[in-house]
């Protein structure tokens, strides 16, 4: 029986007095109302597992995996007790205990370490959503009995891009690098006026939005970066969302021997989620033989709501919105980064910009939450929906992949007609004439 006793969990079980300040903010016991659902009640399983007064039960489950990871309990938290990191390492000792699905497993360890397997997949994928089948399949109930999660991720997207961010390389004046493998590309500047760039290529971005990392590229290229695209593998996050560390060390492990050649400035992503797990990687690799390149990738990273607003970009040209950000988890909780991209907004005539209600809760995508635990993240989303309804904004801006496709199926499900638009591409209308093409 796997245990649940490092001294990381006992240091922090010890300073959990169950006194309740958490249950102010946390979105699924706001959503549910059941103090099974809170921070302090989650400890207490643990804590029960620990003190060997339980064994870890199979109906624990539910209680560790519907925990958004979001971080809000340890912000209210007076003894910082950090519930998130607790229950990735229950999920762990979960797992262990009572065994993993073949899709997380396929997932983890074939797809996200070989991009040019991944990328075949995706492709299958779009064809499938884009001429219909898999639409069909999920309505004669096939897709369910595969895994509820594809039915489930099947009804969260309208279409799937035809075309992926990688694939746009060549049309946005990048090159292939001579001296490097397959995979790596660059584009130069006639002149050199902004940073020299690496820039993380996410799964999310990569596959779902590719749209959005094109808009960013055209800014950071109208700001005169230097940019080069390695052929990176998924940051590691969804495998230590999970509960599986030891996928998420070799995706850092991949990455840091990849990246780590690199010569740049900042090493840079769209994805909020990304460059948090990526500034996470010290900590996860502590004790290994990592842990050093780690700290001096982790000192690079840089989201790029932290490196727009220093870029000289062209003046931005008005436009007529009424606007409001949500803050994605990884970004303004996990990295304090809130006041950038308000800013950034505030910047263009013409918008107005709209402080959302609880602008930092989350909005139940949280990776891929949304797929395996539906029901639980649409009441999470609900509220988020209507917050931004009370707002009376025509668009909504957030600055995560994730949160894109969430909120967007939230607003289509309460029909409302709010666009939800990544901050790139927001600010790419903006400060970029819209035939632009990048030289
Ligand atoms: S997690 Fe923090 S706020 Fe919540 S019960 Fe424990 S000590 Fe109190
Ligand atoms: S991390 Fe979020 S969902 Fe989980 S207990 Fe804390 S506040 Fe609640």
């Amino acid at each position: 029986m796997p245990e649940l006793d490092s001294e990381f969990i006992s240091n922090q079980l010890a300073r959990c007095n169950r006194c309740g300040y958490c249950i102010r903010t946390c979105p699924t016991y706001r959503a549910t109302g059941h103090e099974g659902a809170v921070a302090r009640s989650r400890n207490d399983l643990v804590r029960a597992v620990q003190r060997g007064k339980s064994e870890l039960l199979e109906e624990m489950g539910d209680r560790f995996f519907q925990c958004l990871l979001c971080g809000a309990c340890t912000e209210s938290c007076l003894t910082d007790v950090q519930t998130d990191e607790i229950m990735v390492e229950a999920r762990e000792a979960y797992r262990q205990a009572h065994g993993d699905s073949w899709l997380q497993q396929f997932i983890f360890r074939e797809l996200l370490p070989d991009p040019e397997r991944l990328a075949k997949y995706a492709r299958l994928v779009a064809l499938g959503k884009n001429t219909g089948i898999s639409g069909l399949a999920r309505s004669l109930g096939l897709l369910k009995i595969v895994s509820p999660k594809l039915d489930n991720a099947e009804a969260l997207v309208e279409h799937m891009p035809r075309e992926f961010f990688r694939d746009q390389l060549p049309h946005l004046g990048f090159h292939p690098v001579e001296d490097r493998p397959r995979g790596w590309f660059r584009y130069r500047p006639a002149r050199v006026t902004g940073l020299r760039l690496l820039y993380f290529v996410g799964c999310g971005s990569n596959f779902q939005v590719p749209g959005e990392v094109v808009a960013g590229v055209r800014l950071l290229q109208a700001g005169g970066c230097d940019i080069t695209v390695a052929p990176n593998v998924c940051c590691g996050l969804p495998p230590y969302s999970y509960g599986d560390r030891e996928a998420a060390r070799l995706l850092a492990a991949a990455n840091l021997e990849t990246l780590g050649s690199a010569d740049c400035d900042v090493l840079l992503t769209e994805c909020g989620s990304c460059s948090s797990f990526l500034k996470h990687y010290p900590r996860l690799l502590e004790g290994t033989e990592a842990a050093e390149p780690a700290q001096a990738l982790a000192g690079k990273v840089r989201d790029i709501t932290e490196v727009l607003p220093d870029l000289t970009l062209p003046e931005p040209r008005p436009l007529s919105h009424r606007v409001t950000y949500h803050d994605p988890c990884h970004l303004g909780r996990k990295q304090k980064i809130k006041a950038q991209p308000r800013d950034l907004l505030k910047r263009i005539p013409g918008v107005e910009h709209i402080e959302l209600p609880e602008a930092d809760w989350c909005c139940g995508g949280a990776g891929s939450y949304n797929l395996s635990n539906p029901d639980l993240s649409r009441k999470v989303l609900a509220r988020k929906v209507e917050n931004v309804r009370e707002t009376g904004a025509d668009t909504l801006i957030t600055s995560c992949p994730a949160c894109v496709i969430q909120l967007a199926s939230g607003m289509r499900e309460a029909g409302l007609d709010i666009q939800v638009r990544h901050l790139c591409d927001f600010l790419a209308e903006a400060h970029l004439p819209p035939d632009d093409a990048p030289c």
